[in-house]
């Protein structure tokens, strides 16, 4: 257990218990096809808490991306409501939901999208230095990030000299570098083989019990969802809690 990570810059309202780091209330979301509307969210509640692992499990075409679009701010409901720490989003701006999503919310995805032309190293300190921190502050983070990643001997690599599961824990450094309280992943061990994606999936869940995030994890793998705190899935365009 490395114990110095600092993942938490505020310190405070991180600690499991306190209100849900992400709430959906009753939320709706349908898309018009020709003259008729496709029902994907029916009224979907969720509650997610400050260290929590949530596993999404479903079908191909029940709403996942769906669902992560809502809770990433991506895109609006067509009805109902979804907070972040508390914070009611329908009513904000698009410029404050940005704000919000850049301070908030990290995504990886199952394809990385890492930069090619960067090393490691240079693809973690990206996002900090977008949000205006110096570039050695933004160094430092992404080394701290990136070792407990176990990467240290990749930093100076770039995304083709590395292997599928060093890219993806690189993703995942780098999604987690803004200090974000809501981490959401769309099959991110997809397509990694077995004992590769418990090793990512290892070092994700450090992570989120060291820094007190909260996460879903969209995921087909259900030896990984197995090691999550909490599965659910969709049911007829509302959340559901699986056993
Ligand atoms: P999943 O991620 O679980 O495969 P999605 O959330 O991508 O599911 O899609 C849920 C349903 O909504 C699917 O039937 C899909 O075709 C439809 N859908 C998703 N996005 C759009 C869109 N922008 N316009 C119209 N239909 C959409």
């Amino acid at each position: 257990m490395m114990a110095a990570i600092d993942l938490d810059e505020s310190g405070a309202g991180r600690r499991a218990g306190e209100e849900p780091v992400l709430r959906l209330a009753r939320v709706e979301r349908r898309y018009q096809e020709g003259d008729r509307y496709l029902e994907v969210l029916r009224g979907a509640d969720l509650e997610i808490r400050a260290g929590e692992i949530v596993a999404l499990i479903a079908p191909s075409g029940a709403g996942k991306s769906t669902l992560l679009h809502l809770a990433g701010l991506l895109e609006r409901p067509d009805g109902g409501e979804i907070l972040l720490r508390g914070v009611a989003t329908g009513e904000l701006s698009d410029a404050d939901r940005t704000r919000l999503r850049r301070m908030e919310i990290g995504f990886v995805y199952q394809f990385h999208h890492l930069l090619p032309e960067f090393t490691a190293l240079e693809n973690v300190m990206l996002p900090q230095m977008i949000r205006g921190l110096k570039r050695k502050e933004a160094a430092a983070r992404a080394a701290q990030l990136l070792s407990y990643m176990r990467l240290d001997e990749r930093m100076e690599h770039r995304p083709s000299e590395m292997s599928g599961g060093e890219q993806q824990r690189v993703a995942i450094a780098r999604a987690v570098a803004n200090v974000p309280s809501l981490l959401l992943a769309d099959e991110p061990t997809g397509n990694l083989d077995p004992k590769t994606a418990h090793y990512v999936f290892d070092a994700l869940q450090a992570l989120v019990r060291a820094s007190g995030l909260a996460a879903v994890i969209a995921t087909h793998n259900m030896d990984i969802a197995d090691r999550m705190d909490r599965r659910i899935t969709l049911e007829e365009g509302k959340i559901v809690e699986m056993a």
